[in-house]
């Protein structure tokens, strides 16, 4: 998270959310929207409906951060007990504000119904915190100071909280700078031969932070910039970005929010080149990644998915004794997919991929996970052994994206601009 000196600290109260009933979507919403505006959080707690829980998380957060946001147990129920937990924080005692008490009045009047005493009591503050309307029920927020630490209590439906927040809490922020965010993604290698590549990078308490999250064999190196400005943010965001390319090179497929099929798409596009496919175990898997990037038709010729031996022969003419001599699963036949794809579409490139998705059908020769995949091209054809990690479906979904990774780096090698991500 980045190093600023205004740091927050989210409470999230109701029994709803300690009992599992309800995930806390409040503190997310929240750290998200202050991260935009450069104010870190520090961390999320949860609480029940409890006054002595309640106060005791405020006032530990109050020593531990400049901003303390607290939503949920502003109700008029007998279990919402958060305007007595901030008023033991803060050794005070609960008052009414009889603006607030009118406000409710009326509230009640405008719609014709009748106000209750608990209805009454929503009104009741701390002495010395001020209330903060709500514009869209009864319960008024409330702003207090403890300590260091500026208090805000929100409702805990999200969207009286969301709108509260918005209109009356984020205008009364001290403007702490502000943030700026990049994203490079990379295939090919796992998270610790990234992370180890850039760890003097990803140290605690730096700014730019950098940290990696992984998603079916890409690995992400998110990186989060705090500056001054907006300006000097972004410009430390993209040297870090830079310096990240740099160390990782061609394991760098695209950036922030670009895809694979998306780099490889334009990468053909650039190079009015075209493509096709022949895919066995990946089932037309390949095929759907290509074809969900709009526009793909200017590329994309067509795919065959060669699930049988018979398939392989007659659709693309994979010849038989081939099969019968090394297996479905082999070198030789991913390459007789990638040539007859790329022959029988009459395509610049061909994709095959032949392989073991499991969980069935594995031996010690040739285990699952075990997947070949072929690129063909005018020089001739590459075929590259994997044995992918996971279960059917993450070996499919990886095998198809190492085939679309495969054809990046042979159109990098063949000096197509684009496709350097
Ligand atoms: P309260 O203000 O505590 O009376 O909360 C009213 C309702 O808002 C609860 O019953 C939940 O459905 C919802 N709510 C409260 N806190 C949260 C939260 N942190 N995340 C999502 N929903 C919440
Ligand atoms: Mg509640």
């Amino acid at each position: 998270m980045p190093n600023l000196s205004m740091q927050a600290v989210i409470i999230a109260v109701g029994d709803e959310l300690t009992d599992g009933a309800t995930v806390d979507t409040n503190s997310g919403y929240l750290s998200a929207r202050l991260v935009e505006c450069g104010i870190a959080t520090r961390r999320h707690v949860t609480v029940g409906d409890d006054a002595a829980a309640i106060a005791e998380a405020i006032g530990g957060a109050a020593g531990q951060a400049r901003l303390v946001i607290v939503t949920g147990g502003l109700g008029p129920t007998a279990d919402d007990l958060t305007r007595q937990g901030l008023a033991a924080a803060m050794g005070a005692a609960l008052v009414e504000d009889p603006r607030q008490a009118e406000r409710i009045a009326a509230f009640f009047a405008a719609r014709g119904r009748e106000m209750k005493p608990s209805n009454r009591a929503q009104a009741l503050l701390p002495a010395g915190a001020q209330a903060i309307d709500n514009d869209c029920g009864t319960a008024p927020g409330i702003a207090a100071r403890l300590g260091e630490a500026e208090v805000f209590v929100l409702p805990g439906p999200p969207q009286e909280m969301r709108e509260m927040f918005e209109t009356k809490v984020l205008p009364r922020l001290p403007a702490a700078g502000a943030i700026a965010k990049r994203i490079v993604h990379t295939f090919g290698v796992g998270e610790s031969d990234v992370g180890e590549a850039i760890a003097d990078l990803m140290g605690r308490g730096r700014n730019p932070t950098v940290g990696t999250t992984v998603s079916a064999g890409v690995i992400s190196v998110r990186i989060t910039a705090a500056g001054p400005t907006k300006q000097a943010a972004e410009a430390a965001a993209d040297e870090t970005a830079a310096e990240v390319r740099r160390r990782l090179g061609e394991l760098v497929f695209a950036g922030d929010d670009q895809t694979m099929p998306q780099v490889v798409g334009e990468a053909l596009q650039a190079a009015g080149e075209t493509l096709a496919a022949a895919e066995s175990c990946t089932g037309g898997m390949l095929g759907e990644m290509i074809t969900e990037v709009p526009g793909a038709s200017e590329y994309f010729l067509g795919g065959v998915v060669a699930y049988a031996n018979q398939a392989k022969t007659e659709l693309v003419g994979v010849p038989a004794d081939l099969i019968a001599a090394h297996g479905a699963v082999s070198e030789p036949v991913a390459e007789a997919l990638a040539e007859g794809a790329r022959r029988r579409f009459g395509a610049d490139w061909g994709l095959g991929v032949t392989g073991i998705a499991g969980p069935a059908g594995g031996s010690a020769e040739k285990p699952v996970g075990l997947v070949y995949i072929a690129v063909a091209g005018r020089g001739g054809a590459a075929v590259h052994r994997h044995v992918f990690p996971g279960d059917r479906e993450v070996i499919r979904r990886r095998a198809a994206l190492a085939a679309l990774n495969h054809l990046r780096l042979a159109l990098v090698a063949a000096g197509e601009p684009g496709a350097e991500g």
